[in-house]
């Protein structure tokens, strides 16, 4: 699965990990929760939406153990409910192709 800022965004539901201040795909910034500068992943599990001047006062401080376990919660906990809307859907709409997937020739 591709992740992307929409994706990030989603497991604060549209506020900032830090302040809570409303962000959108275009005015989020992807803070790394363990900073990029000290070795820290850009992916899934180590980041978070936050705005610019949150992510600017963060900057390479280290997180809390509890903290990147909190942010792997929400992760978590995002994968599930995508799971479970996944088991909900019936059998028969995952099998069937979509027209808008052929080529035309
Ligand atoms: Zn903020």
């Amino acid at each position: 699965m591709v992740f992307t800022k929409k994706h990030i965004l989603q497991l604060t539901e549209g506020r900032c990990f830090y302040c809570g201040c409303g962000l959108t795909v275009a005015t989020m910034t992807r803070d790394h929760v363990y900073p990029k500068l000290r070795g820290g992943a850009g992916r899934p599990f180590n980041l978070v939406a936050s705005c610019g001047p949150c992510n600017w006062r963060k900057g390479s401080k280290l997180p809390t153990h509890e903290l990147v376990e909190y942010v792997r919660g929400l992760y978590k906990k995002q994968a599930e409910a995508r799971r479970a809307r996944r088991r909900a859907l019936p059998s028969s709409v995952l099998s069937v192709s979509c027209p808008c997937l052929s080529v035309a020739k």
